[in-house]
């Protein structure tokens, strides 16, 4: 008997754990003209978990209609009607669900809401949204301006600011359009009345035409203000009065940067495509588009879900209920109790109901046209009224934030400390000291909760959803987060942050070159190749000038015996030989017999000898910056040398996984980059690292190049000696601290942060956290890098080739001034003609006859060969004959002397 009562229980127990509100269903009765309303309203349902739903539309003024289609509703047991609009028809639907204790579930405007305990209206009530507008006008100090309004119900809206006290000289006009939607001539009427102030009141559509005919007869510029009282003014398209410096102002409920309304787009893209045949024709829904209505629908269908998951499992849905019988829904006013009781944040902000089943606790943003579009200004809520974000955002005094950090080196550490403590005291650095800074000057209070496993945030590619610190932020785990957390425009789409407070770029952290060898050549090296080659021609061009300076220049010519007064030839000492041999002598600082004699080579000598001079002094100098370097070989020396070398050299090369470095080279379009992305991604059990101590120490250990970003590589070389950063930064970023989208305090924490650069508050941090505290500056001084030795180029020593070539013009030019001042002499010596002369001395120097020259005798002298063999004898024999008061005997020679 025992077993059979206990097998029962627990297939009750199965059976109520099985009946979810995936057994029942819901319906919406429509008679609006939002074409999306359907379609939202099934995927919500769906996407809610409703088992089923039933959508039937419903014209205004057909009573009948409506009845019959709310019964048939009914009896298929929907637990709640969603709408219509129209006030005949929700009526009808109102008394059948109040009839048969089933919600009914209002999204539309009413100002005279329903005394039904069984409608709950999710829409802001009606005389709460009449005082917001009201509120809005008196906070603007119009004095004197025109209401625009269509309708009755646009009047009660608007009719609450024409109840306001204050003196206020209002003009009021119907946007009728007599039904040709022209309402040009009644906005040049206002143009002429000369108000410049505008509340327009009526329906979206009207409301684009309006504007647009405003614009047309010149009511739009910088004269002219607006407020619009349309919650969907953000879902039209304001780009033509973006520029036009009018000051246009409205409000909204729906946020279209919140990840809620995000979701919504996604989901009414989605439906949209399933629905269109080719659904490559459906365009994504811009957040900013959805209207109020729609929203509507899908915060009233999660309130009846989280009201529905409250009653007991076997409660939730609705049987046998006809409109033909007297039986309603048991728990139909549990239910709706349950709506009432409950609260939540949906898409147009928190959804609380009161008693009656009103929304009056409600936020309206209050927003601003500018040239970047519209955007929040101010907001205002019942409680506290208009809140203005920079009254706001002066207000941090004694504000508590909640602030995310990591145990990341040197922004967030442990501290040491031997007493065990609590609080924020148990952590300390560079960022922990930065909010300390910042809370001082903006005197706020905080609490550090710490991200154990480092991850600094990014964005799920399929689910759409971040992950790390940054998710947190978003969730609303923290207020504030503050690590290296990198400002990339991907994060700044999901949460906003301060001014950087750091900058920084992405570079490499690898090990310090190895020592190489000393070269062979080694003595070469203080010249570059370019330099050893132009000394070499400057060489060869400056002995062979020499040699035909030699030959040319006449007082190279000299008397091989000086006691001889009238020698018959001439020798010359600048043979090629001796030419070579006297430059060689003089570049290796060692000289020669060789004087030179003329002008023009003692010219050339000079030039060279200062040549020499500035050449070896050069190549000492160098030598010895050559050989106190340590010469260092690297692998690589940036990114794209990296590339080259690291499958030769068995380099591996990573980053720290899913930060803002890994996701730099992911973006990119440079195709190295891309190349480093692929083989990261293909090695990431190997190469991707966890945190940038990781990283680090696999750098360390390994022949691994990590990717890092530059302040963090300058922490870690300060106290990891063998390592050192490679190459320039690829990009320029920089930290800064993460809040949730549209903070209030964003702005003054941003000036504060200003504050602190600009004090030098930020620099002394780093000072104080990079090269201080926890080993800092134990490398300083290591770095051999700074006495590198480079080969003198032509750029450094070009200057002192020119010199030489200039000097070298010169002498040619002394050798022809000498050559011309020789001939004019032997012409007259010889009284022959200058031109005769110049031939005979030409067609010596032409012919190349060696290095003797034979002295021609004057005209009148002449001697015979013979007679001058004698004579030459006879000088011989003189010579030996002389007394030899020397000690010697000069050798006379016979023969020209041998070149
Ligand atoms: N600062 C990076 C981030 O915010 C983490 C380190 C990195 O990726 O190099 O994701």
């Amino acid at each position: 008997m025992r077993i059979i009562l206990y097998l029962l229980l627990s297939l009750l127990d199965f059976l109520q754990a099985e009946s979810t509100i995936g057994d029942c269903s819901v319906a919406l009765l429509y008679d609006g003209d939002d074409p999306t309303k359907e379609s939202v309203f099934a995927g919500a349902a769906e996407d809610l978990g409703f088992g089923s739903h039933y959508i039937d539309s419903v014209q205004a003024f057909r009573s009948y209609d409506a009845l019959d289609k709310t019964c048939r509703m009914v009896e298929n047991g929907v637990v709640a009607v969603f709408g219509p609009r129209s006030e005949e028809n929700a009526h009808i639907v109102e008394s059948v669900c109040l009839n048969k204790d089933i919600p009914h579930i209002e999204t539309r405007w009413n100002y005279d809401p329903s005394k039904s305990t069984n409608t709950l209206n999710v829409h802001p009530h009606g005389p709460t949204l009449a005082r917001a507008f009201a509120d809005l006008v008196e906070s603007a100090n119009w004095d004197t301006f025109t209401l625009f309004f269509e309708d009755n119900d646009s009047l009660t809206r608007i009719s609450e600011i024409l109840k306001r006290d204050r003196e206020f000289s209002i003009a009021i006009k119907q946007l009728d359009g007599n039904g040709t939607a022209n309402y040009r001539p009644l906005l040049k009427e206002v143009l002429k009345s000369g108000h410049n102030h505008f509340v327009i009141d009526c329906h979206i559509d009207r409301l684009t035409i309006v504007l647009q005919q405003a614009q047309q007869v010149g009511l739009m510029t910088s004269d002219y203000h607006y407020f619009i009282t349309n919650l969907d003014l953000q879902t039209i398209d304001m780009e033509p009065y973006k520029y036009s410096g009018s000051n246009i102002s409205g409000v909204r409920m729906i946020d279209p940067d919140a990840i809620i309304t995000e979701s919504l787009a996604t989901l009414i893209t989605s439906r949209q495509s399933n629905t269109e045949e080719d659904s490559s024709n459906v365009e994504d829904i811009a957040p900013e588009s959805i209207r109020l209505e729609t929203a509507l629908i899908v915060d009233g269908l999660q309130l009846l879900q989280l009201a529905l998951e409250e009653l007991p499992d076997m409660n939730r849905c609705v049987t046998d209920v006809t409109c033909s019988s007297l039986k309603g829904w048991t728990h139909g006013s549990t239910a709706i109790n349950n709506m009432k009781m409950t609260s939540f944040e949906g898409i147009t902000g928190l959804i609380k109901l009161d008693a009656e089943g009103h929304r009056k606790d409600f936020t309206l943003d209050v927003i601003n046209l500018n040239e970047d579009g519209l955007f929040k200004v101010a907001a205002w809520n019942i409680s506290h009224g208009i809140r203005s974000l920079r009254e706001k955002e002066q207000n941090l005094r004694n504000m508590t934030f909640t602030v995310i950090t990591a145990l990341t080196e040197p922004y967030g550490m442990h501290t040491d400390s031997e007493t065990s403590l609590t609080g924020n005291a148990r952590y300390e650095g560079f960022a922990i000291d930065l909010i300390h800074e910042l809370s001082k000057i903006e005197k706020f209070n905080y609490t550090f909760i710490i991200r154990e496993d480092k991850s600094n945030g990014s964005k799920n590619e399929t689910t759409g959803k971040w992950d790390g610190m940054i998710g947190d932020v978003i969730d609303g785990t923290a207020d504030l987060a503050i690590t290296d957390l990198t400002i990339t425009s991907e994060r700044e789409t999901a949460v906003d942050f301060t001014t950087p407070f750091l900058n920084l770029g992405i570079s490499i952290l690898y090990q310090k070159p190895k020592k190489s060898p000393p070269n062979f050549f080694s003595f070469a090296e203080p010249f570059a190749l370019e330099v050893w080659v132009w000394l070499g021609g400057a060489y060869f061009i400056v002995s062979i000038s020499l040699f035909i300076m030699g030959r040319l220049c006449p007082s190279e010519w000299t008397n091989p015996y000086p006691c001889v007064d009238e020698p018959e030839f001439l020798i010359n000492q600048f043979s090629l030989r001796n030419a070579f041999w006297f430059t060689i002598g003089s570049l290796m600082q060692q000289g020669t017999e060789i004087a030179p004699i003329a002008f023009a080579t003692r010219m050339t000598a000079g030039i060279w000898w200062f040549f020499t001079l500035i050449m070896v002094s050069s190549y000492t100098a160098n030598l010895a910056a050559f050989l106190a370097t340590e010469n260092t070989e690297s692998a690589f020396n940036d990114v794209y040398s990296l590339l080259k070398v690291y499958a030769k050299e068995n380099i591996k090369f990573g980053a720290k996984n899913k930060g803002a470095t890994m996701n730099f080279f992911r973006d990119s379009k440079n195709e190295d980059f891309l190349t480093i992305y692929n083989y990261m991604k293909e090695n990431e059990q190997s190469v991707m690292v966890d945190s940038n101590q990781a990283g680090v120490k696999k750098a360390e250990d390994e022949k691994y190049a990590f990717f890092m970003e530059s302040v963090s590589i300058e922490y870690e070389i300060q106290r990891h000696c063998s390592l050192k950063m490679v190459g320039e930064t690829l990009d320029e970023k920089g930290y800064g601290i993460a809040m949730r989208k549209n903070f209030a305090h964003r702005h003054i924490l941003s000036t504060a942060v200003l504050k602190l650069l600009e004090n030098g508050k930020i620099a002394e941090l780093k000072r104080k956290w990079w090269e201080e505290k926890k080993g800092g500056g134990q490398c300083m001084g290591q770095d051999t890098e700074s006495q590198d030795a480079k080969p003198l180029s032509l750029k450094n020593v070009g200057g002192v080739f020119w010199v030489t070539v200039g000097g070298t013009a010169c002498a040619i030019v002394l050798v022809f001034l000498e050559m011309c001042l020789h001939i004019v002499k032997e012409a007259i010596k010889h009284k022959a003609s200058f031109t005769a002369e110049l031939k005979e001395e030409l067609k010596f120097y032409l012919t190349f006859k060696g290095l003797v020259k034979p002295v021609r005798l004057k005209k009148g002298d002449s001697k015979s060969p013979a007679e001058s063999d004698k004579s030459e004898k006879s000088e011989e024999q003189e010579m030996q004959e002389m007394p030899n008061s020397y000690g010697f005997l000069p050798e006379i020679l016979n023969k020209p002397p041998l070149d």
